[in-house]
């Protein structure tokens, strides 16, 4: 049983591991990496295998950092399943979408730029063509439903508690007599959230994935944020000022509405206009009221006494672009809930140019910013940022709630290691910047004494192998009894007869067999042998 890390290994993006055994080969999340050019080059580049080579990806959740890269694996040939639960599925349709709308318009884009200087014409990394095609390789599952996936291979999906949908993995693998169980937590949502449930805890395991995006950090209580949202919404009436959030469409876009909601509900501020300023945020929440069976107990309670959790008295949602500008001539005070929520592109960039430099305005940032982003440059006090190519000055009142965060948190990550029960687990920390990774893995170390690493991105490693028997010495050849070696015999040639059958009927599936007349030769040159053997027994 092999692995390789081939990404959300010393950074948060891309998340991707690819496992194999016996024949079989598949990827763990398929996430695209994200965050300046460097770092995305490593989008073109998927590892040392061939994407018609994987049997299927098992994909954790929806957001791109997981699933971005399904739509250009499956252009270079990946014909097998994407397993995941179905709200994964109905965000992944919007979102992967939207993806390959973003990928034809930057190649379009780097085009133009590449004309000018005399260069080459680069193709997208996929388009929204190739997104759609790709989502009718997916196959939904159910939490806590046991399914097998091929010979000595199960898996379960459980709740994450992250955004809608979101799960951790748990697989059963068998290889030559040895059976292990994996785990991996993908995202781990913070406990308490609105909408969703908290993470369900595992306590089986002999290898264990551990996302570590917050391991050094602590959030402040829900409570205590929802009174801080609470504060600076009525400070901005008071100054007839706007409040800008920059949100991630899927999930904090409607914990905000949620939690708007409930203070309204509670009278605790009047109602104002809030826009949801991001196609993709409006399809979500669509997508999120259509799901409503996955929703947590506080939720579900506030629907069945007739209430409607995601809606506000004074919601507008602006699809188009002139609507979008509308907003900010409109006077008064509002809300605006527009991503992406680093700020790095998107309709927020605008709503910044227009805000930032006002005493008035309130930025308001509720999700993890990444490095090298214009949203972490702002949390961490710079004086000016660039947008659209001009200096705006840093004169808005910027503020970060930690506690709406859609991660666990390093208290969070620990209280959920700890119902693990086996003492000999082994730990990879991953989905972490490297510094952070380190400090949740010195931990996990004093506190637990469990066996941990941070992979290298690419990184290979053998996770367990059937025990050796010695094969060519003289003292093996009399430690194995001749009937024994008869059976194994057998039982090789069984599990390699399964395993042709199986990919035999894979590339047959994909219409190639009249495309290749040395392959056909091979086959018959194996049924050639064995009738020979056959008549000579
Ligand atoms: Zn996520
Ligand atoms: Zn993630």
């Amino acid at each position: 049983m092999k692995v390789e890390f081939l990404g959300g290994v010393r950074t948060v993006t891309g998340s991707a591991t690819l496992l194999e055994k016996d024949s079989i080969k598949w990827l763990v999340d398929c996430g695209m990496f994200q965050g300046g050019k460097e770092i995305e080059k490593k989008n073109d580049d998927t590892g040392s295998y061939r994407p018609r080579e994987l049997s299927f990806i098992l994909l954790t959740h929806a957001h791109i950092d997981h699933s971005g890269l399904i739509p250009k694996l499956v252009r270079e040939g990946f014909r097998g399943k994407v397993v995941c639960t179905k709200a994964t599925l109905d965000l992944c349709e919007v979102m992967l979408r939207d993806s390959g709308h973003i990928q034809e318009m930057e190649a379009e884009w780097q085009n133009r730029k590449n004309r000018r200087a005399g260069g080459k014409r680069a193709g997208p990394l996929y388009t929204v063509k190739d997104a759609e095609k790709s989502l009718k390789c997916f196959l939904t599952v159910n939490y806590n439903e046991i399914v097998s996936l091929a010979d000595g291979l199960k898996v379960r999906f459980q709740d994450a508690g992250h955004i809608l949908g979101s799960a951790i993995i748990e697989l059963w693998v068998e290889e030559g007599g040895e059976g292990k169980k994996l785990v991996f937590s993908g995202d781990l949502g913070n406990s308490g959230q609105p909408i969703v449930r908290d993470p369900s805890w595992i306590r089986e395991a002999d290898l264990l994935w551990l996302e570590s995006t917050y391991g050094n950090r602590l959030h402040k209580s829900r409570e205590e944020t929802t009174q801080e949202l609470l504060k600076i919404v009525q400070g901005a009436i008071g100054h007839q000022a706007k409040v800008i959030i920059p949100a991630f469409a899927v999930e904090r876009t409607q914990d905000i509405i949620y939690t708007l909601g409930q203070l309204m509900r509670e009278g605790l501020i009047p109602s104002i206009p809030v826009y949801i300023d991001s196609p993709l945020a409006i399809s979500a929440t669509e997508i999120f009221k259509k799901n409503s069976d996955y929703f947590d107990r506080e939720t579900k309670e506030i629907l069945s006494r007739g209430g409607s959790p995601l809606d506000l008295p004074e919601m507008i949602y602006t699809r188009t672009t002139e609507e979008s500008k509308a907003i900010n001539e409109d006077e008064g005070p509002g809300i605006i809930i527009s991503a992406s929520g680093m700020c790095d592109s998107g309709r927020i960039k605008h709503h910044l140019k227009h805000h930032l430099w006002q005493e008035k305005s309130h930025i308001v940032f509720i999700g993890y910013q990444g490095e090298g982003t214009i949203g972490r440059r702002i949390v961490d006090g710079a004086e000016s940022v660039r947008l659209f190519g001009e200096v705006v000055a840093i004169k808005a009142h910027i503020h970060t709630l930690g506690g709406f965060s859609a991660h666990a948190d390093q208290t969070g990550l620990l209280e959920w290691l700890s119902h693990f029960e086996n003492p000999q687990l082994e730990v990879f920390v991953n989905h972490g910047e490297e510094k952070v990774s380190m400090e949740l893995s010195r931990l996990i170390l004093e506190r637990f004494h469990l066996k941990v690493s941070i992979p290298q991105w690419r990184e290979k490693r053998i996770l367990f192998a059937p025990e050796e028997r010695p094969i060519s010495e003289e003292a093996g050849e009399e430690a194995v009894a001749p009937e024994e070696t008869f059976h194994l015999l057998l039982r090789h040639l069984d599990r390699n007869y399964k395993r042709l059958r199986k990919k035999l009927k894979r590339w047959r599936g994909m219409g190639e067999e009249t495309q290749d007349p040395h392959r056909l030769r091979q086959l018959e040159e194996v049924n050639r042998r064995i009738e020979e053997l056959e008549s000579e027994l």
